[in-house]
């Protein structure tokens, strides 16, 4: 059987995907935190998912925040330019909160 089509008539449900930034995974959005630069400039971990502004994905996961905060990617994903304490507070809540 070469078609792909299921039971309820062939629509495939699509879900959004995005990469982590840390581990280059793609997983389902809802399943990773968004890391957002609001319209202010202040970048946030956004633990429920309502905050404005740029997004960048990772993991839940303080081990892929740290691999993203080694290769800069959410700094150039959100183009700026994140301080050390910004990423010192958000590992400390990301470890909090996993
Ligand atoms: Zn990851």
């Amino acid at each position: 059987m070469s078609d792909k089509k299921t039971a309820n008539g062939g629509k495939i449900k699509k879900i959004p995907m995005r990469q982590c930034l840390g581990c280059n995974e793609h997983k389902p959005k809802v399943e990773l935190l968004r890391v957002v630069r609001t319209p202010e400039g202040e970048i946030n971990l956004d633990f429920k998912g309502k905050m404005n502004g740029r997004g960048a994905y990772i993991c839940w996961n303080p081990a892929c925040l740290a691999k993203a905060r080694k290769s800069r990617r959410i700094d150039r994903n959100l183009e700026c330019e994140i301080p050390e304490e910004v990423y010192d507070r958000m590992e400390k809540e990301l470890k909090e909160n996993v």
